[in-house]
């Protein structure tokens, strides 16, 4: 059995000052706490990558993400950051693919596609959001190598920073259809969770995407000590 995932994405929030804040009561809130079953990934803004790999480096099971990654190697491609710099910070998973970054950035099924597979020549483990709609046009877009590498999260867009997250039943069917189309992959489930809900689709799913949730630290570690209750 995988352990249970849970990762933090701080979406484009937070400044230095704040960033280095968070994490000081992060690492005070979960030292004495066996985190043997959980593995937990916080995912940062990129200039923040370096400064909480440095905090989390002493946690057992804690590790960073980055939000996302460029669809080309290192070369000409102003403002890019690509797998290799991510990886040569320390860097361990990559969010590809979040709604909102097909939403505002134009993101499509085949450039979430080059984005996967840069993160796998890198070494990095992609977790890739989908909404029911784009699973199956996802993994279309993917050779099976390649879907065999991915985390999915099922991320329904009503759900996303509304506070109202989705079924239990409708989590299930979609966790479903993303095996039906990847194959037996983590499956993770991401909208509105929060320290009230997030035993309910742990029950259902390898792990949880936190967004609003994981902004105020005491929440964040109110939603960790729920799982170790
Ligand atoms: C997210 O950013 O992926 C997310 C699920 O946000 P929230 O938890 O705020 O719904």
């Amino acid at each position: 059995m995988h352990k249970k995932l849970i990762v933090a994405n701080w979406k484009s929030h937070k400044t230095l000052s704040e960033a280095t804040e968070w994490l000081k009561l992060f690492k005070t809130g979960i030292a004495d706490k066996d985190l043997s079953q959980l593995r937990i990934g916080i995912a940062p803004s990129f200039p923040y990558l370096e400064l909480a790999k440095n905090a989390l480096i002493e946690l057992p099971n804690c590790f960073v993400v980055a939000q996302d990654i460029s669809q080309f190697p290192h070369g000409k491609y102003t403002g890019a950051v690509n797998g290799a710099q991510l990886k040569s910070v320390g860097v361990t998973h990559v969010l590809i693919g979040h709604s909102e970054r097909r939403r505002y950035f134009g993101e499509t099924h085949q450039l979430v596609a080059q984005k996967i597979e840069q993160a796998v020549d890198n070494d990095l483990q992609p977790i890739v959001c989908v909404t029911e709609d784009q699973i199956e046009q996802q993994a279309d877009a993917l050779d099976k190598a390649l879907k065999s590498k991915c985390i999915v999260t099922y991320e329904p867009l009503f759900a996303i920073g509304t506070g109202m997250g989705e079924d239990v039943p409708a989590v299930r069917a979609a966790t479903d259809k993303i095996k039906e189309h990847f194959g037996a992959i983590q499956i993770l489930y991401g909208g509105s969770v929060s320290p009230h809900n997030v035993n309910e689709y742990l029950m259902i799913t390898n792990g949880v995407l936190v967004g609003t949730a994981s902004l105020d630290v005491q929440e964040f570690l109110d939603l960790i000590h729920k799982l170790l209750e």
